[in-house]
């Protein structure tokens, strides 16, 4: 069996759904696949929305401690099992409402099955049914990424993120202690929601730093705010992972010395790589270090084929996806020439802890290593109308402008509101504008927002 059909995508998340609506649409015929079945790939199914669910009781509850001295109870017994409820009825409602969207564009199919290369025009795809083949013009790999579980002896007794956040997971009451592998942006947010929730968490990092490769003022900022049931343990290399009944305990080296910290779970959680669908290198798609190799215009070495969000390693994060996705999307529409470009460097980017922190474009430790001088604004919490108002008054804001031009090329923030003021900073870097844009701007009263025009101000 085998169809002819304008556009494939392999996976029907953030890298695929948004050019296969808007291909669709515009008249194409077009078939998504995933083994899943369902639409919006790894971001609902085990990452961004459930881990939401769970986080935002913990900024709840951090909140009401904040308040325990107004009247309101400081320790609040977390019901575990519910929050997981609330969770998995908030997945099911987006599938729900994914499941409609679908059902409304006629040139749209979403077929459940992996799919694997037969040659640059030929996808074959593993249904329930047997195998189907398409004969595409035009293929947008989106794969996505998988949880990377690293070859440490009794790895397999460890939970990861997908077994906390997928749709009836397998934790489901909280633990008392957790030992958490690895401090990057997933092990660290995942500690510092279940402290929160009363968890005594280890965590285990490998290197010197803590969210290593970020900003380290960023994290130097960061990290004193954090909920003190998290020990933080650096250079601490994990040898093996040993099940004690239904505890864990784990092994680890840490200046030639080995020694052991125990939880009830482990979380392993030292990174995501790329999935790359079978047959990818055998047709001669180029995979690099970070996954398929694409430029700008997300082709491939093949014009007709694209590579989309987190499969091509650039900025593994939803929103990127979905940007990468609509470029691909316009690239096909021109006749695969290079018309839309993805700018990889410009993606507001959010460490989901409590409080969190958020950052875009060039830091000022990058420009310092790139030779560039940047001006800095500033502007701290402490001084903060919200801040106060919500007794959160660590953390602060950074702009780094550009000098002469005083372009914004980048920023921070840590502490209060940071996952969403890096919206109005991301939007200011991607359209060129300016401190003195952002100091005239009459940003809202008493809202976290003003310490942005403040923090451009600063510099005046
Ligand atoms: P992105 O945000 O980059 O789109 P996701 O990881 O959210 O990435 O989604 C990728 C989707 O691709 C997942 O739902 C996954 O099941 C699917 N997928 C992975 N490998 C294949 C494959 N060989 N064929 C079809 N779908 C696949």
């Amino acid at each position: 069996q085998r169809e002819t059909i304008d556009v494939l995508t392999i996976g029907a998340g953030g890298g695929a759904y948004p050019a296969a609506f808007r291909l669709a649409k515009a008249g194409l015929s077009v078939v998504m696949t995933d083994p899943k079945g369902m639409m919006s790939g790894n971001c609902l199914y085990e990452g961004c929305v459930p881990s939401k669910a769970i986080r935002e009781t913990g900024e709840i509850l951090e909140g009401q401690r904040r308040f325990a001295n107004l009247g309101l109870p400081g320790q609040v017994q977390v019901d575990y099992p519910r929050m997981v409820a609330h969770k998995d009825a908030i997945q099911a409602r987006r599938y729900a409402q994914h499941a409609q969207e679908l059902a409304t564009c006629p040139n749209l199919r979403l077929i459940s099955g992996s799919a694997r290369f037969i040659d640059p025009h030929t996808v074959a795809v593993a249904t329930g049914e047997g195998e189907r083949h398409f004969h595409c013009r035009h293929i947008i790999v989106a794969s996505g990424a998988d949880v990377f579980v690293p070859p440490i002896p009794g790895a397999e007794h460890c939970l990861t993120s997908h077994d906390l956040y997928k749709p009836d997971p397998i934790l489901k009451i909280l633990p008392e202690r957790m030992v958490v592998i690895g401090g990057g942006y997933i092990g660290l947010e995942t500690a510092s929601f279940f402290a929160a929730f009363g968890t005594r968490v280890v965590l285990l990092q490998k290197g010197p730093q803590i969210l290593s490769g970020m900003d380290p003022s960023m994290v130097a900022m960061l990290l004193p705010l954090l909920n003190a049931n998290i020990e933080m343990i650096l250079n601490a290399d994990v040898e093996r992972i040993e099940a004690m009944g239904s505890g864990r305990r784990v092994h680890y080296r840490q200046g030639g010395v080995t020694q052991q910290v125990e939880g009830d779970v482990a979380l392993m959680a030292v990174g995501r790589h790329p999935a790359i669908p079978a047959g990818t290198a055998e047709i001669g798609i180029e995979i690099g270090k970070r996954g398929i190799v694409v430029g700008p215009s997300l082709q491939t070495r093949f014009p007709h084929i694209y590579a989309a969000g987190d499969v091509n390693g650039q900025v593994p994060l939803f929103h990127a996806a979905v940007r990468q996705s609509l470029v691909a999307a316009h690239n096909i529409l021109g006749g695969n020439r290079a018309l839309d470009y993805a700018d990889f460097h410009n993606v507001p980017t959010t460490i989901f802890t409590l409080p969190g922190a958020a950052y875009i474009g060039l830091t000022a430790t990058q420009a310092a290593a790139q030779g560039i001088e940047v001006i800095t604004g500033a502007y701290d919490f402490s001084e903060d109308s919200r801040a106060q108002i919500l007794e959160a008054m660590g953390g602060g804001i950074r702009l780094f402008f550009a000098p002469g031009s005083l372009r914004l090329l980048g920023g921070w923030i840590v502490g209060i509101d940071a996952g969403q003021l890096i919206g109005e900073i991301g939007l200011a870097v991607a359209n060129g504008l300016t401190a003195y844009d952002l100091a005239a701007f009459a940003d809202q009263h008493p809202m976290s927002a003003e310490g942005i025009g403040k923090a451009a101000r600063s510099i005046f």
